[in-house]
C-alpha cells in the first residue's frame, strides 16, 4: 500500500465511522416496498432501470424517472430524487448526500437518454439534498435551487468545517449522560446521532454551491424541455427554500420534503402551520397524483394524508399539554409515537417531534 492509499482509507475509516450511529438507526428501519396501488399503476414500472441498494430508479412516467433512497444500505444519495428527460434536453433533481450519489443518477440518465442536461435542482439547502454539488460543478451542469439556499449551505454548513469534533457534540453527548428517563435517554441519542452524521458529511465533503438563483417572486416557472414541460413552483413549509416540481400533464410531483413518506416530517427549520397547508394544497391536487417524497416510498395521496394525520397527532398533543400549562420542553419529551405510527422512522427527536411542538407553541404564545 503506497502512503496515499494509506491515507485515504485512514479518512474513509473516519468518515464511515461517523455514519456509524446513524447506520444502526437506518438499519432497524428497511424501505417499505412499493405500495401496491403503485405496482399497478400503468405510469410507474414493476422493474427499476437500476438499484445499487442505496438507491434505485425506475420510470414513473412518460421521460420521468424518480429515484428513491435506502440509507440502510448507504449513504451516497440518501434523499429521492430524479430525472426529466424531453426530446431536447434533461433535467436533474436534487443534490443529494454526496458526489457518488449525483453521478449514480447521472449514469442512469445516460443509459435512457444522449440529450444535454439543462440543469440540476437542488429542491432545498438540506446537507442530503445539496452535498452532491460538486459532480454537477465539475461536469459544468448548472445548479438551481431557490434563491436563499446557498447563504443557508454557507450559513449551516461552512460553519461546521474544521471544527472540533468532539467540542461540537459535548452538550448533546452530556445530555444522553444526564437523561433522567430511558424516554428522554433516548431521544438525547437521536439527536446525538443525527448531529454525528451532519458533522461527519459537512466535514467530509467540498460544499458546492448553486449558482442559479431561482427569485421566489419569479416563480412558478415553466421548463420546456421538448415534448415534456415541467413547472418549478415554490411552497412554505419545511425548510424557506423550498422548490418543487410538477408535470401537470401527467399528475407527477417531485416534493423535495415538503412530504415525507411514512416517516415523521423533520421540523427544525419550518413553519409548521404553513407546512400543513401546503399539504392541504397536495392534497387537493386530485386522486391520481403521483408523488415522489423527499424522503419515503413513492405514493399517491395515501401519503399525503398520512403525513397530515402526524401533523395531528403532534399538533394535538401540543395543544392538550400547552392548555393546562405544561412548559413546551416538557410537552416534548412526553409525547409518545401512537402504535399506527410505530413503523415510521424519526430521523432524530429535536429534529422532529421536538420542533413541531416547540413551534406550534410559539405560534400559540404569539397570538
Ligand atoms: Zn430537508
Amino acid at each position: 500500500m503506497n502512503r496515499w492509499e494509506g491515507v485515504s482509507r485512514r479518512r474513509f475509516l473516519v468518515s464511515t465511522s461517523c455514519f456509524g450511529a446513524a447506520y444502526a438507526f437506518a438499519r432497524m428501519l428497511p424501505l417499505s416496498a412499493l405500495a401496491q396501488s403503485l405496482a399497478q399503476d400503468p405510469r410507474v414500472s414493476p422493474s427499476p432501470l437500476v438499484d445499487k441498494g442505496f438507491a434505485s430508479i425506475r420510470k414513473v412516467g412518460n421521460g420521468v424517472y424518480a429515484t428513491v433512497s435506502d440509507f440502510s444500505k448507504g449513504p451516497q444519495t440518501l434523499c429521492n430524487g430524479g430525472f426529466l428527460v424531453g426530446r431536447d434536453a434533461a433535467f436533474l433533481i436534487e443534490g443529494f448526500h454526496t458526489p457518488a450519489g449525483a453521478a449514480f443518477q447521472m449514469d442512469a440518465l445516460r443509459m435512457v437518454s444522449p440529450v444535454p442536461v439543462r440543469a440540476a435542482l437542488d429542491t432545498h439547502y438540506h446537507f442530503d439534498h445539496s452535498m452532491g454539488n460538486a459532480f454537477y460543478g465539475a461536469h459544468d451542469i448548472p445548479v438551481w435551487a431557490h434563491a436563499k439556499a446557498a447563504s443557508r449551505i454557507v450559513e449551516s454548513y461552512a460553519s461546521l468545517q474544521g471544527l472540533d469534533r468532539a467540542t461540537f457534540l459535548a452538550s448533546l453527548e452530556k445530555r444522553v449522560r444526564d437523561a433522567r428517563t430511558d424516554a428522554e435517554r433516548q431521544h438525547g441519542q437521536s439527536d446525538l446521532n443525527a448531529a454525528t452524521l451532519v458533522f461527519g458529511s459537512t466535514n467530509a465533503t467540498v460544499l458546492a454551491l448553486p449558482n442559479h438563483p431561482l427569485d421566489p417572486v419569479k416563480l412558478p416557472v415553466t421548463l420546456d424541455l421538448g415534448g415534456l414541460s415541467a413547472i418549478l413552483e415554490t411552497y412554505p413549509g419545511h425548510s424557506g427554500t423550498d422548490v418543487i416540481v410538477r408535470i401537470p400533464d401527467q399528475n407527477i410531483v417531485f416534493t423535495g420534503d415538503l412530504l415525507f413518506n411514512a416517516w415523521y416530517p423533520v421540523t427544525f427549520d419550518a413553519s409548521i402551520s404553513a407546512w400543513r397547508k401546503t399539504l392541504a394544497q397536495f392534497a387537493s391536487l386530485g386522486k391520481d397524483a403521483l408523488f415522489v417524497p423527499g424522503h419515503g416510498q413513492l405514493c399517491g395521496q395515501e401519503g399525503v394524508a398520512l403525513s397530515r394525520a402526524v401533523f395531528d397527532d403532534l399538533a394535538e398533543h401540543a395543544e392538550r399539554m400547552y392548555q393546562v400549562g405544561v412548559p413546551a420542553a416538557e410537552a416534548v419529551e412526553r409525547y409518545t409515537v401512537p402504535e399506527k405510527f410505530k413503523t415510521m422512522p424519526i430521523f432524530a427527536w429535536g429534529f422532529t417531534v421536538g420542533p413541531t411542538i416547540t413551534k406550534l407553541y410559539d405560534e400559540w404564545k404569539s397570538k
